[in-house]
């Protein structure tokens, strides 16, 4: 497939990403979306996750946490709860994070706490976990 996509990510307090990519996968929230150039016109939800993506020869991911993507006209529009650049990430902190989210799950399934607090729980570690594997991710690639 030849041509390139723009790749824009937002959050409300910054800029994450504007770049060109010839390829991008993205976590939906029903799986994962894969866009290549002259993709069709597309809104989706989006995951907690990583979003993947091809860029100058290399392949590279950042953190994103929910919101959405649209994609028209070759542009990749994402906005998103948090975004963060594999070197914007915080390690220590997100490992915390998910420590006190795993306490607190513990905690709270033998107290037999409100789901709510359950589910927040989950999704803190969800953040955390896929916090750390975004940082690892562009180490890990050969
Ligand atoms: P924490 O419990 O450490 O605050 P969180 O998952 O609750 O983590 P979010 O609500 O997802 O945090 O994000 C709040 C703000 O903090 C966002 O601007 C996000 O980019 C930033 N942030 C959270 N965790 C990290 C991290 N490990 N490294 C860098 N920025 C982070």
């Amino acid at each position: 497939m030849t041509g390139e996509l723009t790749l824009r990510v937002i959050t409300p307090d910054h800029i994450v990403l504007d770049t060109t990519a010839s390829s991008i996968q993205a976590p939906g929230v029903d799986g994962l979306l894969g866009i290549l150039p002259r993709h069709a016109p597309m809104v989706a939800s989006l995951d907690i996750g990583l979003l993947t993506f091809r860029s100058g020869g290399k392949q590279e991911a950042i953190f994103v946490s929910g919101g959405f993507l649209e994609v028209r006209d070759n542009t990749v529009r994402v906005v998103s709860e948090a975004g963060e650049r594999p070197e914007e990430i915080d390690q220590e902190r997100a490992e915390s994070a998910e420590k006190r989210a795993r306490e607190r799950l513990e905690q709270g399934r033998s107290l037999h706490s409100a789901e709510i607090d359950l589910l927040r729980a989950e999704l803190s570690l969800k953040r955390a976990s896929k916090r750390q594997q975004a940082k690892s991710y562009s180490s890990s690639l050969v």
